[in-house]
């Protein structure tokens, strides 16, 4: 049996189908002709860019933005003016190949985010090999693998799945997707997730060990790879298969249901986006509004600072879709582990504990100014909730209140409208939990971000794999520390929402619900699956249930008292 990380849910049985990449020979020569190298460039850009558009074309019929939008960037990187001239000055100025001089550039490039912990970035890198690598086989003229043509049943297994590879695959044949590298947010998985094809990405030597056309079992909800298996165990899984689907579909029928408990009490349930290309699957999946935009993401996936102008557009247009329903943006959360590559950060001892969040908004308040006169300007075009990530002062959120109010009286004073927003901040560090009371006197909402708050009271890295032991949302500090805070919240009658990944566990979403948290804020996949559990169950009995825990003692006695009680 082979482990790999699960990035798209469900179960497959079928023989494996290896894509084997064929190594593309970059070495560098001389060439007699600068001219028509760079001739042989712009045909193989050319050729490239039809390729995706065909592409493109073809996903239209059969996805939806989301994955069109990954072959615009595509296209948008093959047609790069300002890679395509690196590109020519190399052969220009070292008379190189093509291949050569296409691969030393895109390495260069890639090499800038290699030390970046993000994820999205990582994909930015791993997209500009993609289309760098199409470019380079154009030129060479080596053809690519045609997984279109597949007619039979296979679990396609290989090094690294591209989105274009992803993209061209029919369902009804391709039930899985297998790879060494990749992670839950490539483009390989989005898309899997689309297709609902079962997908396992970090399977270490996996192409060492899986064989053409032998049957296997992909258990993508627990990560396993399954070789070798009885009868038994086989018919075990064929029944998972088809209780899996009447499940799904079963849940696909909640979508239109309003999240009430059986008891009558009303929870919102909002979207996690990271940009407007979000906010089509956030509707499809009817959630109430956005909890939580990371506005980060507008920032990390370019060379240079966006501007006002182009962060007040992409703000526009998510509040224009939800509008008249509430869009909490979140300040830029920046610094620490996730540097801006184009800016200079100084290196920290301790990035976590270091100049990041807030802390980094008020350091480089030009780049905060910005982008709330971003924010202001576009708050008349829905309902505006701006929010403060790693606020754990007061003064910190008297001061960031000021400069909004600062802001706005300038714009007013040069004729420019602005609508009516709240100011809220995220509780994700224990300072700010345990003076949740005097916060409330100043803050419109509270957001509670538990995948940061859990790292800061456990005091365990969330990056470190090693201490994945002690992400453990039961913790009786970690339930303490909501309790207080929606205490404080109702003191003060303001709200309380979650937008950690806590919120998107059905099971800790029920207790969150019994702490008196009013909204939850999700990956947008994980709505229904969190409705289905709100419908089930009362909101009496989760209030008494999440009481009683408060007084257990241990973690492992939380999550019994949840399993025997949550229906
Ligand atoms: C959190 O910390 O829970 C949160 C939602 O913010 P992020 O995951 O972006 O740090
Ligand atoms: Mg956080």
């Amino acid at each position: 049996m082979l482990k790999g990380v699960p990035a798209s849910m469900g179960y497959a049985i079928a023989p494996i189908l290896k894509i084997d990449r064929q190594t593309i020979d970059t070495t560098k020569f001389t060439v007699k002709n600068i001219k028509t190298e760079i001739a042989y460039l712009h045909e193989a850009i050319d050729k490239t860019v039809s390729q995706l558009e065909a592409l493109k074309l073809k996903n239209d019929q059969t996805f939806d933005h989301e994955t069109s939008s990954i072959f615009d960037a595509h296209i948008a990187i093959a047609k790069d003016p300002e890679v395509i001239k690196q590109v020519e000055d190399k052969i220009i100025k070292e008379t190189c190949n093509v291949a050569y001089a296409v691969k030393s550039v895109v390495l260069k490039v890639v090499d800038m985010f290699k030390d970046i912990e993000d994820e999205y970035l990582k994909q930015r890198a791993s997209d500009l090999l993609e289309v760098s690598d199409r470019i380079i086989k154009n030129h060479l003229d080596i053809e690519m693998i045609d997984l279109e043509k597949i007619d039979h049943e296979v679990i396609l297994a290989a090094h690294e799945i591209t989105a274009s590879e992803a993209a061209m695959v029919n369902p009804k044949y391709v039930l899985g997707f297998l790879s060494e590298v990749g992670g839950k947010n490539s483009h390989s998985s989005i898309i899997a997730r689309l297709l609902g094809i079962p997908a396992l990405v970090g399977v270490k030597d996996l192409m060492k060990h899986v064989k053409n056309d032998e049957k296997v079992i992909l258990d993508a909800e627990e990560g396993k790879l399954i070789r070798s298996y009885t009868n038994d165990l086989e018919s075990f899984y064929q029944n998972k298969i088809t209780n899996y689907v009447l499940e799904k579909h079963k849940l696909e029928s909640l979508i239109g249901v309003k999240p009430y408990t059986t008891d009558g009490h009303h929870v919102e349930l909002l979207a996690n986006i990271g940009s407007y290309q979000d906010v089509k699957y956030a509707k499809k999946q009817n959630a109430y509004g956005v909890g939580l935009f990371r506005t980060e993401l507008i920032f990390l996936d370019r060379y240079e600072l966006p501007s006002e102008d182009e962060q007040y557009h992409e703000y526009k247009k998510v509040l224009e879709s939800f509008h008249p329903q509430p869009v909490t943006i979140r300040t830029l959360d920046i610094g620490g582990d996730k540097p801006l590559p184009y800016l200079k950060h100084q290196d920290e001892l301790n990035p976590a504990l270091g100049i990041r969040g807030i802390r980094f908004s008020l350091v480089k308040d030009d780049m905060l100014k910005t982008q709330l006169k971003a924010l202001l300007r576009a708050s008349i075009h829905g309902h505006l909730k701006i929010m403060f990530p790693m606020i754990s002062t007061k003064e910190e959120f008297v001061k960031v209140k000021r400069m909004v109010k600062n802001i706005e009286k300038e714009l007013i004073e040069d004729n420019i409208n602005v609508g009516s927003y709240e100011l809220g901040v995220m509780i994700e560090v224990p300072s700010a939990a345990l003076i949740a009371d005097q916060l409330a006197s100043v803050v419109d909402f509270f957001s509670i971000g538990t995948n940061d708050l859990i790292q800061y009271t456990l005091a365990a890295d969330r990056l470190n794999s090693k201490l994945e032991y002690l992400n453990q949302p039961y913790h009786l500090s970690i339930l303490r520390l909501i309790h207080m805070v929606t205490t404080a919240a109702k003191k003060a009658n303001i709200k309380t929402a979650v937008c950690g990944e806590m919120a998107s566990d059905p099971i800790a979403a029920c207790l969150l619900i019994g702490l008196s948290v009013d909204e939850l804020s999700m990956t947008s996949s994980s709505i229904v699956k969190v409705k289905d559990k709100i419908l089930k169950n009362s909101y009496e009995d989760l209030v008494k249930l999440s009481h009683k825990i408060l007084s257990l003692t241990s973690d492992i006695a939380v999550v019994h008292q949840l399993k025997k009680h949550i229906k």
